[in-house]
């Protein structure tokens, strides 16, 4: 299984998807880079969910808030005061962890044995110390249970330590403590700020909620399975506002909407799932994960949370300023409930790598073949079509980009002569391109070409018309 993810990462890195940023500096942890395919998808993933979240609800609009925001912000947010992760070092290999994550490690390796019991009943323990704050609890825990280093193999553990993970820098010219401020940890906190401004400029009554793409950074202690948990990582947010007492409608309403979206994907039903938290963060009234089946197991991908007017509620105390709103049906004001959802286009973007990776074997025994191809739905693909003529003379290249040009304006499109054309389809099929255009003799004959399909290999041919026809509708949501 983990040689399946180890198989994803290397196709990721050497298709042009995913790089380690700073590669030739021996790169910067946790951080990376998305090279043409990779970008091509990232954009797909986003603009697909902005279309959705804005234009097909005509009760949300979009917001683009800055990065940095006031220190007082996360004041009220919380952030500065509880947004920590417990941290331990090994003091042999001089290496940092999260200890929730060590003793989650311990428990799946009891789930691994086959003792259920004994898995839960650690995680349970785990969750009550975390929710107690208590961290020598916690260093008791990983001793009893002797958690090892991965690195040293020891348990010679430091203490526990609350780490917080929002990075800092500063604003101005002059470096002093009044002058410090964060990179923003998660988005919601500009649409927050923003209600009013946007409640009043885009005349919305509530319900209405607010979307929001942008980055976000997070000082992770423990970065793993590559894109999975970066430190700088991109989400997509959306804050609907409703009356309060009907946001556990409104929230189960989202959680199944958000969930047919994944499933829209091409995410098979059987690898997702809802995660239910019955420990509720004190602000949140009901919460739920949407989960995906990595190689490495079912994960987060995406939270719906009820957060009460906790946020509003807190940057009305901490500016002094009256968050609230008029509503005319009912004649009365108050500050609206939030339902949020929450994703991170970098997770979607390793769901559906890892969806989308497809080994397949074919042939006899003795003399198999084994081909590789990316299985993305075709209006995510980073390239939608590949025009290919068979040859590069006899006037094959020059009606070959005439059918390219027709096609480039509407999609991302590739044109490609070199190669034997059998090496073209495996380079287009590596990059998960859903379609390849083949021109031949016949084409300047009867202006006809073979459209062939990445996942059949099979074969089709049809008149350049109907194959622009045919990419234009198979590439469209
Ligand atoms: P986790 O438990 O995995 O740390 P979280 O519960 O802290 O995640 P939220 O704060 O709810 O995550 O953030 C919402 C979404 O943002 C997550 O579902 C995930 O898709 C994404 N996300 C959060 N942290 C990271 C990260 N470090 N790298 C990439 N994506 C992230």
């Amino acid at each position: 299984e983990n040689n399946l993810f180890k198989d994803i990462v290397a196709h990721a890195k050497e298709y042009g998807f995913v790089y380690q940023s700073s590669e030739i500096y021996d790169g910067l942890q946790a951080v990376y880079d998305y090279g043409p395919y990779g970008a091509e998808l990232k954009k797909n993933i986003k603009e697909l969910w902005w279309n959705t979240m804005t234009r097909f609800h005509d009760d949300i609009v979009g917001l683009d808030s800055a990065i940095f925001m006031h220190p007082d912000t996360w004041k009220a947010s919380g952030h500065i005061d509880s947004f920590n992760d417990p941290m331990i070092d090994n003091k042999d290999s001089k290496k940092r962890y999260r200890a929730d994550v060590l003793i989650e490690d311990k428990a799946a390796a009891y789930e691994k044995d086959g003792d259920k019991d004994k898995a839960q009943a650690l995680l349970d323990k785990m969750g009550q110390l975390m929710t107690d704050e208590d961290m020598e609890g916690l260093r008791n825990l990983i001793i009893e249970e002797g958690i090892k280093c991965p690195v040293s193999g020891t348990d010679n553990w430091t203490e526990v330590r609350q780490f917080n993970l929002m990075f800092s820098t500063q604003i101005g010219s002059v470096a002093d403590d009044s002058n410090k401020i964060y990179l923003r940890p998660e988005t919601a906190q500009g649409i927050f700020v923003n209600f009013l401004n946007v409640q009043k400029t885009a005349r919305m009554k509530v319900p209405f909620g607010i979307a929001q793409i942008g980055k976000a950074f997070r000082n992770e202690i423990v970065a793993r399975q590559f894109i999975f948990r970066m430190r700088e990582f991109e989400q997509m947010e959306m804050q609907f506002f409703v009356r309060p007492g009907e946001e556990l409608d409104w929230y189960e309403k989202w959680r199944d909407t958000r969930m047919k979206w994944h499933k829209a994907l091409g995410i098979p039903e059987n690898k997702l799932k809802f995660h239910i938290h019955e420990k509720l963060a004190h602000y949140a009234n009901a919460a739920v994960d949407v989960e995906f089946e990595f190689p490495f197991g079912f994960k987060e991908i995406e939270g719906i949370h009820s957060r009460t007017d906790f946020d509003l509620k807190r940057h009305m105390e901490v500016s002094k300023k009256k968050i609230q709103y008029f509503d005319p049906e009912i004649s009365k004001n108050y500050i609206p409930y939030v339902v949020e959802t929450s994703v991170g286009c970098d997770r979607l973007f390793l769901m559906l790598m890892c969806n989308a990776f497809t080994e397949e074997v074919t042939g006899e025994e003795g003399n198999e073949k084994k081909r590789i191809y990316l299985k993305f739905k075709p209006a995510l693909a980073p390239v939608k079509a590949a025009v290919l003529p068979l040859t590069k003379k006899d006037g094959l290249p020059e009606k070959a980009r005439e059918i390219y040009k027709q096609l480039k304006s509407m999609h991302n499109v590739v044109y490609e002569e070199a190669a034997s054309i059998g090496k073209r389809y495996t380079r287009q099929d590596l990059i998960g391109t859903p379609y390849c255009i083949a021109v031949d003799h016949q084409t300047l004959e009867d202006d006809t070409v073979t459209i062939r399909d990445r996942d059949t290999t099979s074969q089709e041919r049809m008149s350049i018309d109907d194959a622009i026809k045919f990419i234009n509708d198979k590439c469209s949501f």
